[in-house]
């Protein structure tokens, strides 16, 4: 089947209970036993397991193409799984640019159990394999990445990490299922922030790890999930569902939309550089084109004038509000090196832009009136 009907159908069944065609909500945590102790529907306790829960991943897992997953109450507990089904002395190679709070979790969280990290320009093949160590066993990618929007072509680091017995993480959350399946490329594992394009609606925070296999690795982040607790309640589980089956459709309209404004951006003299996957003088463009159905609805852009000038046009934008996060219906617009902190390696002058599903001319024409001052 292809993405729009599994991102219909999947995760779906009329409740034989009551013929109610959307999936209700189970709220409840905690589950009858049989007069013989046993569990016969399989739930017990609802920090082990919610019958919700239980659509959501199904859905994930359908839509990545994986045989398992399991959902997290943010992407970051979703991170913090996979590194903690690792061993200490385990070695993790990482890109250097990546979601910010990935590389605090590895530096200031994972590093204290003797996780080791070394940090990669993870486009660069050849320092990913100069990296590579006998106690290597884990490669995260993340592409389109945060914020330069740096393409990593997944099957070769995919190839790099088997070679050497480790695998492959691919952090999917700005591409989605419906512009990129990581795991049909050979990666392991793909782990989401639902907070972003699943969610879609800018009021759920959630996270999912899928697995291309049922094996010990899952074990241990299944093990994570259910122990350690950070599950997503039943409400946020069925909010994420339901904004699934018109991810497709939304995708399409914010790379659409990313497409025009990147355009627009790319001639104006107020701009210096525009990182966007979709313009053919991107260098990771052809990959991009290779591994992506389109090319997403994020873009940054570096604009001329300096840090106060780019804090000067984001606070002249009507449309595009100043916030952190991506995804939703809405447009925004962030300086992100000031919300990184003191150690952050973003260009000062750098905007990033979520492009929500507004229409492109109205957003352009806001980018416009905001860029010429
Ligand atoms: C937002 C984000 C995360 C973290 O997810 P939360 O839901 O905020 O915990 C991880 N990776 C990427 C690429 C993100 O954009």
């Amino acid at each position: 089947m292809r993405i729009e009907t599994l991102a219909v159908h999947s995760g779906r069944a009329v409740d034989t209970a009551t013929g109610a065609v959307t999936p209700p909500i189970h709220m409840s945590t905690t589950f009858q036993r049989a007069a013989d102790g046993t569990y016969p529907q399989g739930y017990i306790y609802g920090r082990s397991g919610n019958p919700t829960r239980t659509l959501l991943e199904d859905c994930v897992r359908e839509l990545e193409g994986g045989e398992a997953a399991a959902a997290f109450s943010s992407g970051m507990a979703a991170i913090m799984s996979v590194f903690q089904a690792l061993s200490p002395g385990d070695h993790v190679i990482a890109p250097r640019d990546i979601y910010h709070g990935t590389t605090r979790l590895l530096r200031e969280i994972m590093a204290r159990w003797n996780l080791k990290t070394t940090f990669v320009d993870m486009t660069d093949l050849e320092e990913v394999r100069q990296a590579i160590s006998d106690s290597t066993k884990l490669i995260f990618v993340e592409t389109p990445s945060n914020p330069l929007l740096k393409i990593t072509d997944i099957s070769a680091v995919v190839d790099i990490a088997h070679q050497s017995g480790a695998r492959c993480i691919c952090d999917n959350t700005w591409a989605t299922p419906v512009l990129q399946r990581p795991l049909t490329l050979g990666a392991d594992l793909v782990v989401h922030s639902s907070t972003k394009y699943l969610g879609g609606h800018g009021d759920v925070t959630g996270g999912v790890v899928v697995s291309a296999r049922e094996d010990d690795l899952f074990g241990k982040i299944r093990q994570i999930q259910q122990s350690g607790g950070a599950v997503p309640s039943p409400f946020d589980c069925w909010l994420t569902l339901r904004s699934i089956r018109t991810l497709p459709y939304r995708m399409r309209a914010h790379s659409e939309n990313a497409v025009k404004v990147a355009e627009f951006l790319d001639g104006h003299p107020g701009v210096a550089e525009v990182f966007y996957p979709g313009l053919v003088s991107h260098p990771g463009h052809e990959t991009a084109r290779n591994q992506m159905n389109l090319f997403g609805g994020m873009l940054s852009c570096r604009v001329r004038g300096g840090k106060e000038e780019a804090f000067r046009v984001a606070a002249k934008t009507r449309l595009f509000t100043r916030a952190t996060s991506l995804g939703s219906y809405e447009s925004l617009i962030e300086h992100r090196a000031s919300i990184e902190g003191p150690e952050s390696r973003t260009p000062d002058d750098l905007l990033r832009l979520s492009v929500g599903l507004e229409n492109a001319e109205d957003l352009i024409e806001d980018l416009e009136q905001a860029l010429t001052g």
